[in-house]
This record gives structure tokens, C-alpha cells and sequence, in this order.
């Protein structure tokens, strides 16, 4: 061994698109261990490159990472350390290692942790919020009913969500058309050249950007409401239910009420046993 690390997975926080934003701590730890396991590791080279580190790079790509466990393990057992990164951010967080860092403690191992980064947070971080608790979602289903089903579910929570560019503005046009009235913050490139912080209602937002810029990498936190009748659809739904009313009689009358399309109610119904 060529280093006075203790033999162990260091869990490296790594930036999520300034390169500054690293700790010494994790610098030292990236230089001195014997190996770094990247999701992508022409990526992390980048941060290496930035930094003079020669640390040797093996990949841990997610859809390697099962196979890869055995091989990270012996090297433990050789008495190497090892780095853990992602391409951007916290590791395991919406990203690849759960699998090695499970493996790595039921082996009786050290799984440390470096802490740095993380777009949720670094987002929380600039955004006034009367209630100071939040859920955070990794990345917001895509299907429709899923999407309202999930933000039914979490009416009252700050609920924190990754969203890709390209989807956004039909998401928050889903959401919208159930909740009209929530307020939302966007985060979008986050550290880098182009950041920018939005609130607002999610209306405004759309506008906002059906005329602006929509590139890059995006996190959301959804404001708490207070549960209202006239947000929450699915206990609604769940009431009429206990009262044996078929789904389509259900969304005819809910639609009335709620103003809503009553095909979108309809479907919302099947997903409500
Ligand atoms: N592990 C990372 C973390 O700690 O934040 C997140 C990895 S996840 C696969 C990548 C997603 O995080 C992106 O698609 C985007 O939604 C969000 N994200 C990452 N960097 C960001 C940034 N600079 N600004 C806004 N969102 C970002």
C-alpha cells in the first residue's frame, strides 16, 4: 500500500458543474486512495485532469455495478482503498453505488463518507420556505397518472424533484392543470455560468419558459399546500369509491365539480383501488 488511508469505500462527493465546488478533504482522499470507482470515467478524468491527480480510474457504470462488486471487494481484501463517485453530486443520490456500498458493509468493511454537493440541497439552500421539512423524489415519474398520483400523494410536502429539460414544461403542464395555484422553484444549471433560480406560480413558470432558455440540468421543489377539497382528487375519488360508484360515474361527477377533463379523472380512478 502506498498510502496512510485507512483501507475503505470513501463515498466521494464530487461538483455538480463548477469544479471548484470540492473539499480539500475529498481532493486528499481522491489523490491517496488506490483506486476510484467512476460512473463514467472519462468525466471524472475531467475533475482529475483539473486537479493533477493520477489516481487510477475504473468504472462503476450502473449497469455494470452488479458485476463489478466482486472485483471492487477484492481489492479491500488486497487492503486498497477505494473512491466512489458519480458524475455529478452525492453518490447514491439518483445515482449508481447502492449495490457496492451494500456489499461493502455485509463484507464488514468501512463505507465512509465525503460530503459535498448535491443539486437538491444546493437548491433548498437559496429558496425561502415557511415549512422547513421536504421530500425529496429523485427524478419525477414520466408517465401522467404516475405524475399526479405522486403530487396527490404529497400535496403537503415540499416535495423536491430532478426533471431533464426536454420534459419539464409538459410535467408542469400536468401538474398544473390539477393544482393551478402551487408556487414552484427551478433551479436550473445550478454552480455554472448559466444558473438561475425561479419561484413562482407554476403558470408564470411555463410562460416563462415557453419564451426563455430551456437547456441544461433542472431540479424543482414544489411548494406544501394545506390539503383543500378541491386539491386533493384522490380522496374524493377514494370517497366515492366506498360509496361502490363506478369509475365513469365518478369522473363524470368529479369533473362537474372540479372542472377538470373527466378522462383524465377516469384514469386517475383506475390507479385508486
Ligand atoms: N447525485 C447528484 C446530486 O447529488 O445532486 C444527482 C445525480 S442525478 C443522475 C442528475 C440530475 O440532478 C440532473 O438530471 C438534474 O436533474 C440534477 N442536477 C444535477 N446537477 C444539477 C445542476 N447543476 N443544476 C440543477 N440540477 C442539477
Amino acid at each position: 500500500m502506498a498510502n496512510s488511508l485507512e483501507t475503505a469505500l470513501y463515498v466521494v462527493a464530487t461538483p455538480i458543474g463548477n469544479l471548484e465546488d470540492i473539499t480539500l478533504r475529498a481532493l486528499n482522499i481522491l489523490k491517496n486512495v488506490e483506486y476510484i470507482a467512476a460512473e463514467d470515467t472519462r468525466n471524472t478524468a475531467i475533475l482529475l485532469e483539473k486537479y493533477s491527480i493520477n489516481t487510477k480510474l475504473v468504472s462503476n457504470h450502473k449497469f455494470s455495478e452488479a458485476k463489478k462488486v466482486d472485483f471492487f471487494i477484492n481489492l479491500l481484501k488486497e487492503g486498497n482503498s477505494i473512491a466512489l463517485v458519480s458524475d455529478a453530486g452525492t453518490p447514491l443520490i439518483s445515482d449508481p453505488g447502492e449495490i457496492l456500498v451494500e456489499k461493502v458493509l455485509e463484507e464488514g468493511f468501512k463505507v465512509i463518507p465525503i460530503s459535498g454537493a448535491n443539486a437538491a440541497i444546493t437548491l433548498l439552500s437559496a429558496i425561502p420556505r415557511k415549512k422547513e421539512d421536504f421530500k425529496f423524489i429523485g427524478f419525477i415519474p414520466r408517465n401522467k397518472n404516475q405524475i399526479i398520483q405522486t403530487i396527490n400523494e404529497n400535496v403537503t410536502e415540499n416535495l423536491i424533484f430532478y426533471e431533464s429539460p426536454s420534459r419539464l414544461l409538459q410535467t408542469l403542464q400536468i401538474i398544473e392543470e390539477f393544482y393551478p395555484n402551487k408556487k414552484i422553484a427551478i433551479g436550473r444549471e445550478l454552480t455554472k455560468k448559466f444558473e438561475e433560480i425561479k419561484i413562482d406560480k407554476i403558470i408564470n413558470i411555463i410562460n416563462y419558459y415557453k419564451n426563455n432558455t430551456l437547456k441544461g440540468e433542472i431540479v424543482c421543489m414544489l411548494y406544501a399546500d394545506k390539503k383543500t377539497v378541491n386539491e386533493n382528487l384522490t380522496s374524493e375519488i377514494m370517497k366515492l369509491k366506498k360509496l361502490n360508484l363506478k369509475d365513469k360515474e365518478i369522473a363524470k361527477i368529479l369533473s362537474v365539480l372540479f372542472e377538470i377533463n373527466k378522462n383524465d379523472i377516469y384514469e386517475l380512478c383506475l390507479n385508486i383501488k
